[in-house]
């Protein structure tokens, strides 16, 4: 998927998550933007890869495209990091959500994602589309209006 989808995904699941648990919205959703975005560092041309470009390269070259950082192994490390450095629950909530939601949605492509690295099998969604392509604009509608129905019940 592409970056917009992307950061729209994990507003979505953001402003559902908003919904069912105490977080602050404004804090869960900022950091699950920034999570929707992450797992893509492996992707120098991704909205995150040129703002990092030599952490990109390096994540690249260590482990390619849709492996490690699509995979549950890297939503653990997310984890693990977040509560070594005490950031707040808002924060490490929402970069999980966010990075999940990027999972979901890569895995609804065609290439699908790795998402038991490093067992190298593929995962994908019954029906996948190609990033980009048309079906994409589908879900990047439907994902708008998830986040306006869910979204009017914060403010
Ligand atoms: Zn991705």
């Amino acid at each position: 998927m592409t970056g917009k989808t992307h950061i729209i995904g994990g507003i979505a699941a953001c402003v559902i998550t908003v919904r069912f648990t105490p977080y602050d919205p404004l804090l869960l959703t900022a950091a699950g933007i920034f999570g929707s975005l992450l797992p893509d560092i492996c992707h120098s041309g991704s909205k995150i890869g040129r703002k990092i470009p030599l952490l990109s390269k390096l994540v690249s070259a260590l482990f390619g495209h849709r492996t490690f950082t699509h995979s549950l192994l890297f939503l653990l490390l997310i984890q693990v990091l977040f509560s070594l450095f005490h950031l707040p629950d808002e924060v490490s909530a929402g970069v999980l959500v966010g990075a999940a939601s990027h999972l979901l949605l890569d895995a609804a492509t065609k290439n699908g994602i790795k998402l038991l690295y490093p067992l190298q099998m593929t995962f994908r969604l019954p029906l996948t589309i190609r990033t980009g392509g048309a079906a994409e604009n589908g879900i990047l509608a439907g994902l708008v209006l998830l986040v306006f129905y869910f979204g009017q019940h914060i403010i």
